[in-house]
């Protein structure tokens, strides 16, 4: 029988020169070899007639070789191997160039299978090196495998071709049919899927193209219920944690409701009550409010803190940047200074406390706070990862709020949620404002339940966006001009140049890796930010921020722009995550089409803050017709959760996902669009725990689900 789990090596057509090259594509058992599946395929399933044959077609035909040789040419090293071949119909000749070897294999009188491109020449028309495939009895038995049938092209490395791994894959096809199946034949059975060992062997080598539809589903289908048997096996496992449970009162909740300086939209009450609701369970939440930038999640996620304060609990907020810690720390002292809780913040420079009287200092040393921290005289505690470090212990944490979650690691979320001996589990809220289409949140974020703040407060402007391309360029520049003169500020964005060899990139450690792509930034935005204040707004002031300076730079960079000391900020997407700059007036992105369209809306929701008219203007560097199609979506809609459903449309979930490093096989990916297939997955995942809670009876899917457990964490 064939063992998956068989290392690669072990093949005999793998030696210890291709042994590296294969492993780079991630191939490193036989299971990784079969799960390397064909992107597409070339139709080589018609043998053509010779007479048949044009110019510039691509053929198979199949006949004897009637002439063989091979010449070296006068330019040197260059070898040409010339052939004839012939079937019943007519005769033609096949040409390659540095392959005398096949001279040697097609000797003469061999029948054989030819596929390529017919050109012509001034000897008239011939095959342009083909692939080739001589016939013998046992391709007579077996079928043939590089041509004269759809033929599989895989995803290549340098060395290893598609024909090669054609080769190493077609002699386990007749191993494949006996695969164990992890998947109960009823379900496979109710949706018409095939066995595993048949969908493997249908998509390396279909017979008709119409063979892969359902194969791609089995094996997209095997993957997302794994996803869903995570999911809901991991919200059991937290219902059985202890949690504070924090009472809902209503009362207090409506006097600090009408205490705000505005009202809340509906979509913030909802979600609030959802998340009110949520702690005053006994064991954690686990909840993400996703919200579009600006549309209020820091007042829905302080009712719950609040809540919790009122009962002697503390909560962390914890912010990916120090500027947002400040910028948090001012804002919810400003909303609570009705109230009498002690708000603190803590990063990796600085301490701060709340309220101050006449003998007590707004800033503290770090060590005080972390006193306070540890024996309840703060309440809510703000801070970036400094809230995370070693010596930081909360006497009676009950909420973990995470804001921009993404821009944390899963380590990092979960040091706040550990569990502590004999303490129990704070309730989680993630928070972000990137919007997660509807079929990832039924996948890689099954174990989360969501809330939605779809619509804005009511005050908001429609930020006018235009895409607009290099020669229109000047007259942007004009219009950034006037904004400056009537008083407004504005950001330039650009996007990193592209590192030379993006491979290289991947390949070498993440670390490093992050390194290189901080500098790429700094090149850009320096490059960018001379152009401009040499050649376009010599008499502007401007100023540069990027992911390379010091936090304290950074942080006095954005109180100066914020105090109106520069008129244009040249920055990366740094200025991607919450800052509050209500004097912007425009969003100027460089080379827009190198973002995501939920990104560039990212961007866009730094402006108009304020009363102002704000703009988004994006430059168009790429190609004109595909990208400006892309690009238009931004002026048409400001919706982020539309924005996400067409980015996941035309650019796959990678672009959410992180693409290789989440190693969610392609074929998985691309099913991770597909609702009603994850809606299929969901329920028989549902049944399947229902009537076996520990998959007793199914011990191939639950060695499945361990091994996917362990290497998949996403939030
Ligand atoms: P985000 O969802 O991007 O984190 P914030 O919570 O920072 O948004 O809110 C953006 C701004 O809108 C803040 O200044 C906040 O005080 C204000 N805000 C929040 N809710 C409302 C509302 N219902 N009406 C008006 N302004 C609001
Ligand atoms: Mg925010």
């Amino acid at each position: 029988m064939l063992d998956l789990a068989t290392p690669i090596e072990k093949l005999p057509k793998v030696g210890p020169r291709n042994l590296p090259r294969i492993k780079k594509l991630g191939i490193k058992t036989i299971r990784d070899l079969l799960w390397h599946f064909p992107t597409r395929y070339e139709d080589y399933s018609l043998i053509r007639p010779i007479s048949s044959v044009n110019r510039d077609e691509n053929v198979n035909i199949q006949g004897r070789v009637v002439k063989i040789d091979t010449q070296r040419s006068w330019k040197k090293r260059l070898t040409i191997t010339h052939a004839i071949i012939e079937d019943d119909s007519a005769a033609i000749r096949a040409v390659w160039f540095n392959r005398p070897y096949i001279a040697e294999t097609l000797s003469l009188d061999s029948e054989v299978s030819l596929a390529g491109k017919v050109k012509l020449d001034k000897n008239g028309l011939f095959l342009a090196s083909p692939s080739f495939e001589k016939i013998t009895s046992r391709t007579m038995d077996q079928g043939l495998t590089h041509t004269g049938r759809l033929v599989p092209v895989y995803p290549e490395t340098y060395g290893i071709t598609s024909k090669y791994l054609r080769f190493l894959i077609r002699p386990l096809l007749p191993l494949v049919k006996d695969i164990p199946d992890p998947l109960p034949a009823a379900i496979a059975e109710k949706y018409n899927l095939p066995s595993l060992g048949e969908a493997i062997a249908r998509l390396h080598f279909p017979t008709e193209l119409t063979d892969t539809t359902q194969a791609k589903k089995r094996i997209a289908f095997d993957e997302l219920l794994l996803f869903q048997l995570k999911s809901i096996i991991s919200r059991r496992q937290l219902m059985k944690l202890k949690a504070p449970s924090i009472t809902f009162n209503s009362e207090q909740i409506k006097s600090l409701v009408s205490s705000l300086p505005f009202e809340l939209t509906d979509d913030q009450r909802l979600c609030s009550f959802e998340i009110l609701k949520d702690i005053e369970k006994s064991y954690p939440m686990n909840r993400l409010l996703n919200g579009d930038v600006g549309s209020g999640k820091t007042v829905v996620a302080l009712l719950a803190a609040y809540q919790a304060a009122t009962q002697g609990h503390q909560s962390v907020f914890m912010v990916p940047t120090e500027i947002l810690a400040h910028q948090h720390f001012k804002n919810i002292t400003t909303l609570l200074k009705n109230t009498s809780l002690r708000i603190g913040l803590l990063t990796g420079s600085k301490a701060k406390q709340w309220p101050i009287d006449a003998i007590t200092e707004e800033e503290i040393s770090k060590k005080m706070m972390l006193d306070k921290i540890d024996h309840g005289g703060v309440d809510i505690v703000i801070g970036t990862h400094a809230v995370i470090q070693k010596g930081v212990q909360f006497k009676n944490l009950a909420l973990v709020i995470i804001d921009e979650q993404h821009r944390f690691g899963v380590q990092q979320r979960m040091a706040l949620v550990k569990q502590e001996a004999n303490k129990a589990v704070p309730h989680l809220l993630s928070m972000t404002a990137t919007p997660i289409p509807r079929t990832l949140a039924l996948t890689i974020y099954g174990d989360l339940d969501i809330s939605l703040i779809k619509e804005k407060p009511k005050n908001r402007k429609k930020i006018i966006t235009k895409v607009v391309n290099e020669k229109e360029k000047r007259q942007a520049y004009q219009f950034i001009d006037q904004e400056i003169n009537a008083g407004r500020q504005v950001f330039v964005i650009c996007p990193r140049i592209e590192l030379s060899n993006p491979q290289d990139a991947v390949k070498t450690r993440a670390t490093q890796n992050k390194m290189n792509i901080l500098w790429a930034e700094v090149k850009a935005v320096t490059e960018e930010y001379e152009k401009l204040s040499k050649d376009i707004f010599p008499h502007r002031r401007i100023v540069m921020l990027h992911g390379k300076m010091k936090p304290a730079e950074k942080e006095k960079i954005m109180a100066d722009f914020k105090n109106n000391l520069y008129d244009i900020m040249v920055a990366t997407s740094v200025v991607e995550v919450g800052i509050d700059i209500p004097n912007a007036s425009v969003m100027f992105i460089e080379n827009a089409e190198r973002f995501g369209l939920a990104q560039l809306h990212q961007f866009r929701g730094r402006v108009g803050r304020a009363e102002h008219q704000s703009h988004c203007l994006l430059i168009n560097g790429g190609n004109q017709q595909f990208e400006n199609r892309r690009l238009k979506a931004l002026e048409n809609y400001d919706d982020g959760f539309k924005l996400a459903e067409q980015d996941l449309q035309l650019r796959g979930p990678g672009e959410f996902v992180g693409t290789k490093q989440s190693g969610i096989p392609d074929l998985a990916m691309a099913s991770l669009t597909d609702l009603d297939l994850i809606k299929k997955a969901r329920l028989e995942a549902k049944l399947l725990l229902k009537s076996d809670p520990g998959l007793k009876d199914y011990p191939l899917l639950r060695a499945n689900l361990a091994q996917f457990q362990k290497i998949r964490h996403f939030e």
